[in-house]
């Protein structure tokens, strides 16, 4: 059989073997890995036998023979030579004098020359042979009435295409459907500037095999014109998938960590040369985190290298997961990381990286033990351009950084920067506890009272945020509120209110107080969040409360960008029946034209034009016109921040319809509400 014997594709000029198959193992004792990539030279008995061999085929390939068959003596691998006979194919001769061939060998040891093959191979053995290379061999032809089809169509890959050899002769486009376009494109283009020059195909095209496998194939083949017109095409089709795939894999290594599939060193710093250019032009901020592993003399110790080794590619894993997009992860040695940070536009984004880096070790790692394993790691920070503003400095800062922080156990990590560290410690303290208190429920509502300006009654609520500590004290909102609003706490806290805002009035009312209805200030991230409106009907219309006794409070910062969305969601609320303030009015820009336009019914006056209005004539003439206008699209308007009884005088012939502040009261426990409310009926009614 001739598919027992070792076949060969060489490229004729260098001599090099493109391709073999796995009889030449037995015939030479070579493994096709050993010859693929280099010359036959090993195969020949000497170097002269080498270059005569080549000589001498040269004059053959003059000829005007596609096939020509010679006998010489080979070599093996272990040194032993025996004779053997060639039948060598000729594959494509293009411009530059380059063949590749076929060559066909059979051992001739203990062979009787009665059995020799003649000249050229038949279409059976032509056949054999394509069963024996790794690819395919076609011969496709053009008619006079450029028609084309194969009448030769087989090859190992053939069967792993999944092609059907008979339907693809008569309509090529079988194969072609198979080929990545932009590649099909390019082999149709030269088939057809072949046909016309006459010059041969030497092309690299990717196929796809039913299953999704991709297959690399290196067609080669070159037309001959037959006195009828005729084209023909003889080729070859070898697969060099596992080639390529090699050299991509030699790339991958080449800037990637082979334990963890992280880049590498080298390349994160080529990254991060790129990102500073980048950042430079478009003055953003860049930080590098330098993450070291404690702990990991003792994983080493405890469960050998495989278990140091798993516990990095763990490491890496949970990293590659966590970090948002944009970020860049590397391994730059033992048990140090790299990562570079994007930094939205403020530190809070910062904040929020490091958090994310930490939460890689919250969980503990499973090293095939009983116990799993608990690590940390300590983070060192630099930042572009404040600590450094070149690769090298920024590398140096965030080692030193790092150095410092892996020295000190009892820290998580440190900022290049000494006081920066510190403010940021805090900052991600206070983060670390609000989160605790919101999943604590520990923020409460506090309420201020909302007066009547034409009798004196209570006629609303104000709900304000209060965050009660163990020594009794309270953190005012101005201390927690932005910086939820940075790190994405503000839902869950307004979330939060709206619960308890719904248990108070309950409580109230089963208490036998009448209640009044009471404003919820939600602040403009939480507006855009379209949970807002789930939020609001799981919070206070399940549990039974008529949506009109929970309003909400928005700043002009809600809508001013985003009028459409705000548009929507309010609508989507007020569908729902309930109804809006807006909050802190005449400190931003908007129109009223613009916000008769949205479902407002109150209007709060902000506190810092009530504190002037007695004494800057500007002020009053400013408040003065707000009340009008705001009166004319039938807004009713409170002032807030009263804390005089000039001012509530003033503000009351003004046409304002409420106010609220400290002359009244400020913001007291639920508990305490009914009793005010209860004195203050008592003073007014006179009992
Ligand atoms: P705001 O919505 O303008 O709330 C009014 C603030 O003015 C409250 O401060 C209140 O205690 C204070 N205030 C009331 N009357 C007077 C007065 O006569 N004079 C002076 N100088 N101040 C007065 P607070 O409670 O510290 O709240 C500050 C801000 O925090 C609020 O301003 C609001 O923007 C925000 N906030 C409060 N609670 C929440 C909440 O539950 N969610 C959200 N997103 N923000 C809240
Ligand atoms: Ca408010
Ligand atoms: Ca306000």
């Amino acid at each position: 059989m001739l598919g027992d014997n070792p076949v060969f594709v060489v490229e004729w000029h260098t001599r090099r073997i493109l391709a073999c198959n796995d009889a030449v193992t037995r015939v030479f004792g070579f493994n096709p890995e050993e010859l693929l990539g280099h010359d036959t030279r090993c195969l020949h008995v000497s170097d002269t036998a080498f270059e005569s061999f080549a000589l001498e085929s040269e004059a053959l390939l003059q000829s005007e023979h596609n096939t020509y068959h010679c006998r010489y003596r080979m070599r093996r691998k272990d040194g032993s030579e025996f004779p053997s006979e060639n039948l060598v194919q000729v594959i494509h001769d293009h411009e530059e004098g380059r063949v590749a061939v076929v060559s066909f060998v059979r051992d001739l040891s203990g062979c009787d020359s009665a059995d020799l093959p003649g000249h050229g191979l038949g279409l059976d053995s032509a056949h054999a042979l394509s069963m024996t290379i790794p690819g395919a061999v076609f011969r496709r032809i053009r008619d006079v009435h450029g028609n084309d089809r194969y009448t030769y169509l087989a090859g190992q890959l053939v069967d792993e295409l999944g092609i059907d050899p008979d339907a693809a002769r008569e309509d090529p486009s079988r194969v072609f459907n198979l080929m990545e376009p932009n590649d099909r494109q390019l082999l149709e283009s030269a088939i057809q500037s072949t046909a016309r020059s006459g010059s041969g195909i030497d092309l690299v095209v990717r196929f796809h095999s039913p299953s999704g496998k991709q297959y690399w194939l290196r067609i080669i083949s070159r037309p001959t014109q037959l006195g009828d017109g005729t084209i023909v095409w003889d080729g070859l089709a070898i697969d060099i998938t596992g080639e390529k795939q090699a050299q991509a894999h030699a790339a991958w290594l080449a800037d990637h960590d082979r334990l963890t599939g992280l880049l590498n060193r080298a390349e994160f710093i080529a990254h991060i040369e790129r990102a500073l250019e980048a950042a430079h032009k478009h003055s953003q901020q860049i930080a590098l985190a330098r993450l070291a592993v404690r702990g990991m003399f003792k994983v080493n110790e405890k469960h050998g290298l495989p278990g140091g080794d798993a516990l990095l590619c763990q490491i890496a894993d949970r990293l590659d997961d966590t970090l948002p997009e944009g970020s860049i992860i590397a391994r730059s040695h033992g048990d140090v990381f790299l990562v570079k940070l994007e930094i939205p536009d403020n530190d809070g984004g910062l904040a929020a990286g490091l958090r994310t880096l930490q939460s890689a070790f919250d969980a503990p790692f499973d090293l095939g033990d009983l116990n799993p394993a608990h690590v940390s790691a300590s983070i060192g920070i630099a930042r572009y351009p404040e600590d450094a503003d070149t690769t090298d400095d920024l590398l140096r800062a965030v080692a030193l950084a790092g150095d410092r922080a892996h020295k000190h156990p009892e820290v998580d990590y440190e900022f290049y920067d000494r006081e920066i560290s510190e403010a940021m410690r805090q900052r991600f303290q206070l983060e670390d506890r609000l989160r605790q208190a919101i999943a604590e429920e520990q923020l409460e509502p506090y309420y201020q009272p909302q007066i009547s300006l034409s009798d004196g009654r209570l006629v609303g609520l104000e709900a304000l945020v209060r965050w009660p500590q163990a020594d009794g004290s309270l953190i005012m909102p101005g201390a927690f509120i932005p910086l939820a609003e940075e790190v994405g706490l503000s839902g869950r806290i307004g979330r939060l209110m709206l619960r308890r805002v719904a248990h108070d009035l309950h409580t109230w009312s089963a208490n036998g107080w009448t209640t009044v209805p009471v404003a919820v200030n939600c602040s403009a991230r939480q507006f855009r969040d379209t949970k807002l409106v789930r939020a609001y009907e799981q919070e206070v219309l399940e549990q039974g409360l008529d949506p009109g006794l929970i309003h909400l409070e928005l700043t002009e910062t809600s809508f001013i960008d985003n009028y459409d969305n705000a548009k929507r969601i309010m609508d989507q609320l007020n569908g729902l029946g309930v109804t809006f303030s807006i909050d802190d009015f005449g400190t931003g820009f908007s129109a009223l034209s613009y916000l008769s336009r949205l479902p407002f019914r109150v209007l709060k006056i902000d506190r810092s034009f009530v504190a002037e209005i007695l004494d800057e004539a500007h002020q009053r003439n400013v408040v003065q016109g707000l009340i009008q206008m705001a009166s004319t699209i039938g807004l009713y308007i409170i002032a807030e921040g009263v804390e005089t009884a000039e001012q509530e005088a003033e503000l009351r012939c003004m046409g304002s319809d409420a106010a609220q502040g400290f002359y009244y009261s400020p913001a007291l426990p639920a508990a305490d509400i009914p009793h005010w409310h209860a004195a203050l009926s008592k003073k007014l009614d006179g009992v």
